[in-house]
């Protein structure tokens, strides 16, 4: 009996106290590779993720409709030829089940699986200042030592699924898209409301419009969109993608948003009305997110650009909508086109002249609280639904971490820092946090305004070399000094408030979370530049980092 007791006492990871050179949170796209990295340099590394399996985002969004806006060929590690042609797309832009397929054949490929650790939350992590290491704890009860602490934790990974009074006492079923069950829903013969049309709502209602008995899509900001162009892959297009892995490697980090597309289309300025429309019409019709990220940069800055082409947008989508009350509540008129991000669709807007399918405004009259039977909104009137779907986005960039209980040095909290004003310098290390790394975290191009794959290889592997870097030194810990942190806000923010990006509500600038500092989240500077200004940092030492 003792000799159980002291064996359960031995396993019950609550009394398990485990030592790392290296800790990773997130078994995503960037968890992955720094993982693999990390390991290659002989570090006692593991990763720990919430999720039963790896894909981040791509894992827990497996809504109906779920996919890519990035093109696939795109949307791929470029550090190994091998494993970029060793797997194939089926189509330009493919769904969450195939993304989520290619995230574990890269796992299986890399041999990872053995080093995460799933179904497992951290929900501490505390600097030690005496050992200058990390004391991390899950939500099973172990205690982790580590040296650095590594948060690929995601910048959409936080979702906004308590928003109303009254959740917990629908009598139907209720689900955040972020959220949603490994098992089918059968939709047949139910009423179904949603709420929001960002990129997700949209895949949602365009995906389950046909199959509900019927919809109501509460709709609060309207959308610009872009028809999605989604060919089938061929062989030949197979082929002829991966004969382009090298040009890929070399071109995707130096472009403005890590896409292969650029703004190379002239000087607004310097073109005729009908030279600008050829080039718009011309981009519009390649069906993907060019439009926004590699049209006319001026759209960003100059608002005269900014209307033509929201104007031009506005054309396409009323053309497609039969009735005016739908362009109303459908077509924005008080926000540029692309001041915050841009979905893909298909047949999005058709969607609104099904017969099972109703657009309520709740601008001005907002949805107060959910009932037993549905939704109530502030003038009283109920929305009975057998299935909500909340498609109502996500504490972005900083949600993930500050979740976490973590606790820097004197035992500042990230969440208290960052409740009063969101900083960081270049989006990988917060002062006053040493050791602490962070990558689609604020004020870098991955907290939005990047094809994430592109950024997330940079930044794990800026992160990797930062580490081999001081391990190669008799320091312990890195830190970013304050003098770089702000100066790296300032630069940052001297950009983004150039921009009439900034004055866009959306949660771009964390206007989505009440209470949350208003500050562009994204690095505006371009992918290119961002990735040159961390490389001269490391190449001058590491300089504005501070070392002991
Ligand atoms: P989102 O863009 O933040 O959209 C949330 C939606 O919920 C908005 O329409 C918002 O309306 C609405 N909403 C929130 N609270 C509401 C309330 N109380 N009443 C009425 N409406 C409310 O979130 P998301 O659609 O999940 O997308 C987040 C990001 O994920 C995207 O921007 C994109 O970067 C990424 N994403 C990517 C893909 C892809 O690559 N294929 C697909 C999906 C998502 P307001 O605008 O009025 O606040």
């Amino acid at each position: 009996m003792a000799e159980t007791a002291t064996l359960e006492k031995q396993t019950d990871p609550k009394n398990k106290v485990s030592s790392l050179d290296a800790l990773v949170i997130g078994a995503g796209v960037a968890g992955l590779y720094e993982l693999y990295q990390l390991r290659g340099q002989g570090l006692n590394v593991k990763a720990f993720d919430a999720a039963s399996g790896v894909g981040g985002t791509w894992y827990w969004n497996r809504y109906p409709g779920a996919k890519f806006d990035s093109e696939s060929y795109i949307y791929q590690y470029l550090f190994s030829e091998e494993l970029y042609k060793g797997w194939s797309w089926s189509e330009r832009f493919p769904g969450q089940p195939e993304i989520e397929r290619w995230m574990n054949y890269v796992a299986d490929k890399l041999d990872l699986r053995k080093d995460i650790q799933f179904n497992t939350t951290i929900t501490s992590a505390h600097f030690n200042e005496t050992t200058g290491r990390w004391i991390v704890t899950t939500d099973s009860g172990e205690t982790i030592d580590t040296q650095f602490l590594i948060g690929c934790t995601g910048m959409l990974s936080a979702p906004l699924s308590s928003m109303f009074p009254g959740q917990d006492t629908f009598k139907g079923r209720i689900f955040h898209t972020a959220r949603w069950p490994r098992e089918p829903i059968d939709f047949t013969g139910k009423r179904v409301g949603v709420i929001g049309i960002g990129a997700t709502g949209i895949q949602v209602i365009q995906t389950i419009a046909d199959k509900v008995g019927h919809m109501k899509v509460f709709v609060r900001t309207p959308q610009y969109i872009i028809p999605m162009q989604n060919p089938k892959y061929s062989e030949a297009d197979i082929k002829a993608y991966k004969d382009r892995f090298e040009y890929l490697a070399k071109r995707l980090p130096t472009t403005f948003s890590g896409f292969e597309y650029d703004f190379e289309n002239g000087a607004w300025a310097d073109l005729t009305p009908q030279q600008r429309l050829d080039t718009l019409e011309r981009i519009w019709d390649d069906g993907s997110l060019q439009l926004w990220l590699a049209s006319f940069s001026e759209m960003f800055f100059d608002e005269q650009v900014s209307e033509e082409v929201s104007e031009f947008v506005r054309r396409k989508m009323r053309a497609r909508l039969k009735d005016p009350k739908l362009c109303d509540l459908l077509i924005p008129t008080d926000y540029g086109f692309g001041t915050h991000r841009v979905p893909l669709e298909t047949n999005y807007l058709e969607v609104y002249h099904r017969p099972n399918v109703e657009a309520v405004s709740v601008k001005d009259n907002p949805i107060k609280e959910v009932t037993p039977e549905g939704l109530k909104l502030a003038d009283g009137t109920v929305h009975e639904f057998d299935v909500i779907i909340m498609a109502t986005g996500f504490d972005a960039g900083s949600g993930a971490l500050t979740r976490i209980d973590i606790r820097g040095r004197e035992g500042r909290a990230l969440k208290e820092d960052w409740g009063r004003d969101i900083r960081t310098a270049m989006g990988m290390q917060v002062h006053g946090y040493p050791n602490l790394f962070m990558t689609g975290a604020p004020l870098a191009p991955s907290a939005a305004l990047c094809n994430m794959t592109t950024c997330l290889q940079q930044q794990t592997e800026w992160i990797a070399d930062c580490i081999k870097h001081v391990r190669s030194t008799n320091a312990t810990v890195i830190e970013a000094s304050k003098e770089f942190e702000d100066a790296w806000v300032e630069h940052h923010d001297s950009i983004a408030n150039a921009t009439i990006v900034t004055k866009t509500n959306s949660w771009y600038m964390g206007s989505n979370v009440e209470g949350k500092p208003r500050r562009l989240l994204s690095y505006i500077g371009g992918v290119g530049q961002y990735r040159q200004r961390c490389k001269d940092v490391a190449d001058k030492g590491y300089a504005g980092f501070i070392m002991q």
